[in-house]
């Protein structure tokens, strides 16, 4: 008979396949379970610190926070108990049956796109807020027990295979918190030397003691709270790789302390890499906690910095905040945006100064996380906005391929004549620098910054200048060669400028000479000048045709140096056809050179017969 009081419950689809891909992809590191669990206790320990200070009433209250874990070789089992918050019936379908974090999925994602050639990083598990499933790597069957610290609720016992679904049964005589037994599949992680070396590797910084086997095992100290001089760098890297579950050592560090305007220690840290770049996907959580006098008030909290610095990880602590103030109320307090006024202003000082001294690692930096200070760049104001734009760096013409340039270090180069910062988007190096539009300020020596990336228009439109120097897209310049004219002269241009107008009739915006071309006879060009050919595509691209204003017709500009206008020139009086057909073939090209060709099919027509009249006149 089957015992009535076991309720039987299957795992929400994602976990189930989460549980799959975690059992048949992740061979390597599967010792993190063990950090995992430790940082679950941890976590449940932090919360119950919190609540108590906070005045909750809470069941067996004196318990002391203690996390102990106890290896059995015989048995083949290791056992994970806190004395932490403990979980509910409800709390434990929801937590350990259901995924509940936004970066759970990405994580998903990340196992179904790489689980073919099995090369998924285990160790990252962690990092996505699914670390509780790693335990079944290694286990064949995993039994919590947990009793909540909320007064008067019952224990339970939850268990699963990791297969077919869990079960939940009542259990009695549990003390308030947790107690995490992982049946192994092999005796392995069962020997206490091999858990003991796993803790002091992983989990050394757990803010509580870690008692294995009755033997304490960490050191238990706020590394924050330690003066700069005295903390080692491997003690930081450690910490890192503790608080971040990362396995590189972190990038940046910068540890400081502050009294005014408010109390502040803080421990930042910037990762190595970003796993933005690694999953394409942005990350929706924060990642630095927030403490007071060493109580957690906020894990990984929301509002501590702005969206754009999501990639640091660390340690806030502030005496100044209130404890007794709840999570949710924390999100909006004035006293968080000082916190967080001062925190952003020391963090982009710091990387000035770090730019200024390495400019090399600098630029490994921002290859990593420069998209978010490029976020940054685009929506902040003010002094904030004038930090950040110092911290940019971009390709140009005037740097080697692979190397970046900031605003300042192009400002020196700028000729005396040349009063505005020009750029040019473009999706390669090569494109800009064969880019019609390049052409002038080669000629010129004038610097172009290269943009390739999307979104950095929108971050110079934002700026508008630097250092007094306006940003102007080369698309849009008014710039001149230096050389005399030798080719048309000004009338007989105009009259040419005219007869193309009237040829090619309403498909063109504006005709005129240009006095900016040197290799090529045309250029076209988005007739708008509130937006660029680029941005107008970009948006077309994020399906933001509502937002556009209606296109204006291409404008176009002929060199009247090049011999093929001279000729178009000569050739209009003598056969008005092959003229025609000439104008139409120029503005064509030239607008497909540009990228404002939709559909090329006449003008292949054309080109064709073009060429048949070449192949017959040289026969
Ligand atoms: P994360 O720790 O990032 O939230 P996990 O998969 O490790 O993700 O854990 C899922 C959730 O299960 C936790 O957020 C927590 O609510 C709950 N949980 C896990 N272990 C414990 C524990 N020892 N005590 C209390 N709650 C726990
Ligand atoms: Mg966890």
């Amino acid at each position: 008979m089957a015992n009535p009081t076991i309720e039987k419950h299957e795992f929400q689809a994602e976990i189930a396949q989460l549980l799959d891909l975690v059992v048949h992809s992740l061979y390597t590191d599967k010792e993190i379970f063990i950090r995992e669990l430790v940082s679950n206790a941890a976590d449940a320990s932090e919360k119950l610190r919190f609540l108590k200070t906070s005045g909750t009433e809470i069941a067996d209250a004196d318990v002391e926070p203690t996390i102990t874990v106890a290896t059995d070789e015989t048995a083949k089992t290791i056992t994970i108990t806190d004395a932490g918050i403990g979980m509910t019936h409800d709390e434990l379908i929801e937590n350990l049956g259901t995924i509940a974090h936004s970066g759970s999925k990405a994580f998903l994602q990340q196992l179904k796109d790489k689980s073919g050639d099995g090369k998924v990083d285990a160790t990252l598990i962690g990092q996505f807020g699914v670390g509780f499933y790693s335990a079944f790597m290694v286990a064949e069957k995993v039994v919590v027990f947990s009793k909540s610290h909320i007064p008067g609720e019952q224990g339970w016992m939850w268990t699963s295979d990791g297969r077919t679904g869990y079960e939940i049964e009542p259990a009695d005589d549990l003390a308030r918190g947790t107690k995490v037994v992982v049946h192994l599949k092999e005796a392995d992680f069962a020997s206490e030397w091999r858990a003991e070396g796993i803790i002091k590797r992983y989990s050394n910084f757990v803010s509580f003691p870690i008692v294995l086997n009755g033997k304490p095992v960490n050191t238990v100290q706020a590394i924050w709270t330690r003066s700069k001089s005295e903390v080692k760098a491997e003690e930081y890297d450690e910490f890192y790789k503790y608080q971040s579950h990362d396995t590189d050592a972190p990038h940046y560090r910068l540890h400081f302390t502050a009294d005014a305007p408010l109390s502040i220690r803080a421990l930042l840290f910037a990762p190595a890499k970003s796993t933005e770049l690694l999953t394409m996907r942005r990350d929706e959580d924060h990642h630095v906690d927030l403490y007071c006098k060493k109580v957690l008030i906020a894990a990984q909290a929301k509002g501590l910095f702005p969206d754009w610095l999501r990639f640091l990880r660390g340690v806030v602590d502030s005496e100044d905040l209130p404890l007794n103030v709840s999570r949710e109320t924390m999100q909006d307090s004035a006293l968080l945006g000082k916190l967080r006024d001062v925190l952003v202003k020391r963090w982009l000082k710091f990387l000035d100064e770090e730019a200024k001294a390495d400019a090399e690692k600098y630029a490994v930096f921002f290859r990593e996380h420069g998209h978010c200070l490029k976020e940054g760049a685009s929506i902040e104001w003010g002094d904030k906005r004038d930090a950040i734009a110092k911290l940019l760096r971009f390709d140009s013409s005037a740097v080697e391929a692979g190397k970046l340039t900031s605003f300042a270090d192009y400002v020196t180069r700028m000729p005396e004549a040349q009063k505005e910062i020009y750029y040019l988007s473009a999706a390669t190096r090569e494109s800009a620098e064969g880019s019609a539009l390049f052409e002038v300020f080669r000629e010129k020596k004038w610097e172009v910054l290269f943009l390739s990336d999307a979104r950095d228009e929108y971050v110079l439109e934002h700026l508008r200048e630097f250092d007094g120097k306006k940003f102007v897209s080369a698309e849009n310049a008014d710039v001149k060669l230096d050389k005399e004219p030798t080719g048309l002269d000004a009338d007989t241009a105009a009259n040419l400028a005219t007869y193309i107008k009237t040829t090619l009739g309403d498909r063109v915006g504006e005709v005129r000479t240009s006095q900016r071309l040197a290799s090529s006879p045309a250029i076209a060009k988005n007739g708008d000048s509130e937006m660029t050919t680029n941005m107008r595509r970009m948006m077309k691209a994020m399906n933001r045709d509502a937002d556009l204003p209606p296109a204006a017709k291409p404008d176009f500009e002929l060199n009247p140096e090049h011999p093929l206008v001279v000729s178009l020139e000569k050739t209009r009086h003598t056969d008005a056809a092959l003229a025609t057909q000439i104008a139409e073939q120029l503005f064509d090209q030239s607008l497909a050179a540009a990228n404002l060709l939709d559909d090329p099919r006449a003008m292949l027509a054309r080109m064709t017969a073009l060429l048949e009249r070449v192949c017959g006149q040289s026969s």
